[in-house]
């Protein structure tokens, strides 16, 4: 696939380096961006240079989903190239409104901890680093968006690729299918080294739940699955060649996880928090929504499957064997 190329741009966060794919062609066409920090920025515009390109020569930035280091830089990218970007309908407020809907993440994060009994020293560590996360992405003009959704086509480098919507780490999360090679843009979908983080998200502007990310992982991964997919290139790390078996590994792993949970509330009601404390012994207090995103996802699917049963008092959850007293 001579016109796709990996552009590895650094993030501030554990995680690493994020894959960012140049399409050139008539069209040159990023596909996610980095955060929007000066050493990203460098980054991405001497690795186009490589190619011959200029930031101003982009003419689409495709958002694979609305997290920092997919995003980031799309705003700047717009504002030097006059690109289009294209992304799910559900991460429209997060990249055309990034302040306000970041306040809106905040607040949801900060009931999360409450709810989930974090005690609020945690909370308070909360605040500094939200505001130091805002400052990586910027909003990009409306006017600039253009929605895709599953099915959708899209022409990279001459080829007809689809648009395959694959929520559940995140909910507007978007992989890209180019069924003659079979090749997929996995985007944070499918990583060969670390699980995807069915991380937490407040409902969608208009709607009163919250999404049930691990439940729309799960069922996404199982599309995936049907795809046959022969190599997927993730956002992060190598590349895949054994998406079946890696899938089948992602799907083992979170079923023993269901279950160790529930053997975890054997012996008594637990919250998220003591939950989180037990799975993740280790885990540093900048991760913990993390920790928590793991493991409320977990319970959610418990909990629709009739295993546990959440109840709420004071403003603090605590899960229990479906049936058992506390
Ligand atoms: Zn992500
Ligand atoms: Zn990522």
């Amino acid at each position: 696939m001579t016109y796709l190329h990996t552009l590895t741009i650094p993030t501030p966060f554990p995680v690493g380096p994020v894959n960012c794919y140049l399409a050139d062609g008539d069209e040159p066409t990023l596909i996610d961006t980095g955060t929007n920090d000066p050493a990203a920025l460098a980054a991405l515009r001497e690795q186009l240079r490589s190619h011959g390109l200029a930031l101003a020569d982009i003419r689409r930035v495709v958002v694979t989903h609305a997290h920092l280091d997919h995003s980031g830089l799309a705003a700047r990218i717009v504002a030097e190239s006059g690109a289009r970007v294209l992304s799910h309908e559900r991460n429209r407020w997060w990249l055309t409104d990034f302040e306000r809907e970041w306040e809106r993440r905040y607040r949801f994060y900060a009931e999360v901890l409450r709810q989930s009994g974090a005690p609020p020293a945690f909370a308070e560590q909360l605040g500094p680093r939200l505001e130091w996360m805002k400052r990586l992405a910027a909003s990009v003009p409306l006017a600039s968006l253009t929605p895709i959704d599953d099915g959708d086509a899209l022409v990279l480098g001459g080829e007809t690729w689809r648009v395959v919507f694959a929520p559940g780490h995140a909910s507007g999360l978007i992989c890209l299918f180019e069924p003659h090679t079979r090749t997929l843009i996995s985007s944070d979908h499918l990583l060969r080294d670390i699980t995807s983080n069915p991380f937490l998200e407040p409902p969608a502007r208009g709607e009163s739940a919250r999404p049930r990310a691990l439940v729309q992982y799960i069922a996404s991964m199982q599309k995936v699955a049907r795809l046959n997919v022969r190599r997927a290139l993730p956002a992060h790390g190598e590349p895949i060649d054994d998406v079946r078996a890696l899938v089948d590994a992602r799907l083992a792993f979170h079923r023993q996880r269901l279950e160790y949970i529930e053997r975890q509330l054997d012996s008594g009601a637990r919250t998220a928090f003591e939950l989180c404390g037990i799975l993740f012994p280790n885990l540093k207090p900048q991760d913990l929504l993390l920790g928590l995103s793991e493991v409320i996802g977990h319970l959610d699917i418990l909990e629709s499957e009739g295993r546990v049963r959440r109840e709420e008092s004071d403003g603090v959850a605590r899960y229990a064997p479906f049936g058992k007293a506390r």
